[in-house]
């Protein structure tokens, strides 16, 4: 039997930080089916995440990390082309991160700090008991047990810890995303992500280290267009016709050489995010429509967050977990309300089911 003061679901960005800010008080078990990180979307790092970087003591390992900056946003977005930099952002610049790397780099630093990663392990029961949770693993050489004080369901969008723990998983919209990467020999060092409107969705494209370029389009899953979204040759062959992002494109020398792959991209909410002796956190707690471009950085703070309120909670202070529900709600308030005001700028295809859902969504919010 194993035992651990925390047991943390899911070594990604959000697992990996409530780990390393756990570790060097408590005995923590990070866990992940993955062995290493996979190469996935979402590599725009906002600016305030130098803040939190700093507060965990993680930021001069960062910057010598040398992940490219991002210097800002150019968008054509309600029919105007516009370009907004970071050069007025008290934080300075941003990033596009190696994502891979990056995490991979989170990973290590919890294990530094002290706590134990056990990857290619998944979690298949959970009981409630005296004094914490009984909670049987899957590793590569088969099931064991364990006795945890806290769980964090640090697992992304599907919650499956959260939901195992009683909360609800409420998803507010349809968004998928289709993405695929090339490589760009053009003006990658210009540091700018591209988002364009369009009338079913929206698109997405950023430099990558090395030369590499990543493109993706958003749309709802059950529109006609989603079908399309798995064909590489519509994939660049539509992009190439848009006027802001055909000419980056152009410029860019891009050519795809990848597959499309499909991820879910809808926001969703776990009701409740944490209870007595549990935490979600990351995408696990509330998941970001990418537009946004918070989801890293909630996955930061959240991590940061319920290993604070853990830590309250196993000195003892019952209410710690309440806390932590609080900052979740007006989060995903805040979050509502600016997601509300990006789509609602957005007027031209007043008929357009997509647009239309996301009008809506405006008057509600
Ligand atoms: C299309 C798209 C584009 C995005 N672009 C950006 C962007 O540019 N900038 C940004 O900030 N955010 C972006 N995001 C959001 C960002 O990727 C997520 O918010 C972030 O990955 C959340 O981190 P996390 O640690 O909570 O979850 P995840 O990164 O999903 O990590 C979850 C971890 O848990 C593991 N896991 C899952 N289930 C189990 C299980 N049952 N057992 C064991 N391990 C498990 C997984 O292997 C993984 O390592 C984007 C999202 C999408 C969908």
């Amino acid at each position: 039997m194993l035992r651990a003061d925390v047991l943390i679901l899911g070594a990604g960005p959000a697992g990996a930080t409530a780990a390393l800010n756990l570790a060097p008080h408590h005995h923590v078990l990070l866990v992940d089916r993955l062995a290493t990180p996979a190469q996935r979307i979402g590599e725009s790092l906002p600016p305030a995440a130098r803040r939190l970087l700093t507060d965990m003591g993680l930021w001069d390992e960062f910057v010598r990390q040398d992940h490219a900056p991002c210097h800002g946003n150019r968008s054509v977005w309600g029919g105007v082309a516009a370009e907004q930099d970071f050069l007025r952002d008290p934080d300075g610049h941003g990033w596009h991160l190696d994502r891979a790397s990056f995490e991979s780099w989170l990973r290590n630093k919890a294990v530094e700090r002290g706590a134990a990663l056990l990857t290619s392990t998944t979690l298949t029961a959970v009981m409630a008991v005296e004094e914490g949770w009984l909670v049987t693993l899957e590793t590569l050489a088969g099931p064991c047990q364990l006795r945890a004080k806290v769980l964090i369901d640090a697992g992304g969008r599907n919650a499956m810890l959260a939901r195992k723990l009683g909360a609800r998983r409420v998803r507010q919209d349809k968004l998928i995303c289709g993405w695929l990467y090339g490589c760009d020999y053009g003006k990658a060092g210009d540091g700018l992500s591209h988002i364009e409107a369009v009338e079913h969705g929206w698109w997405y494209s950023a430099p990558l280290p090395d030369q590499r370029r990543v493109l993706a389009f958003h749309t709802d899953a059950d529109l006609p267009i989603a079908k399309a979204l798995r064909n590489a040759d519509w994939l660049t062959s539509t992009a190439r016709q848009l006027p802001g992002l055909g000419a980056l494109l152009e410029s860019a020398g891009f050519v795809a050489d990848t597959d499309v792959k499909l991820t879910a991209a809808h926001s969703a909410i776990s009701t409740p995010p944490a209870g007595p002796g549990w935490f979600a956190v990351g995408d696990a707690a509330i998941s970001f429509d990418p537009l946004s471009s918070q989801g890293l950085f909630n996955a930061l703070y959240t991590g940061l967050a319920a290993a604070e309120a853990c830590d309250r909670g196993l000195r003892g202070d019952a209410t710690a977990s309440d806390g932590y529900c609080h900052e979740l709600e007006s989060i995903a308030t805040a979050y509502r309300q600016h997601l509300g005001f990006w789509y609602g700028e957005e007027k031209r295809w007043r008929d357009a089911v997509f647009w239309q859902r996301r009008q809506r969504e405006v008057v509600l919010a």
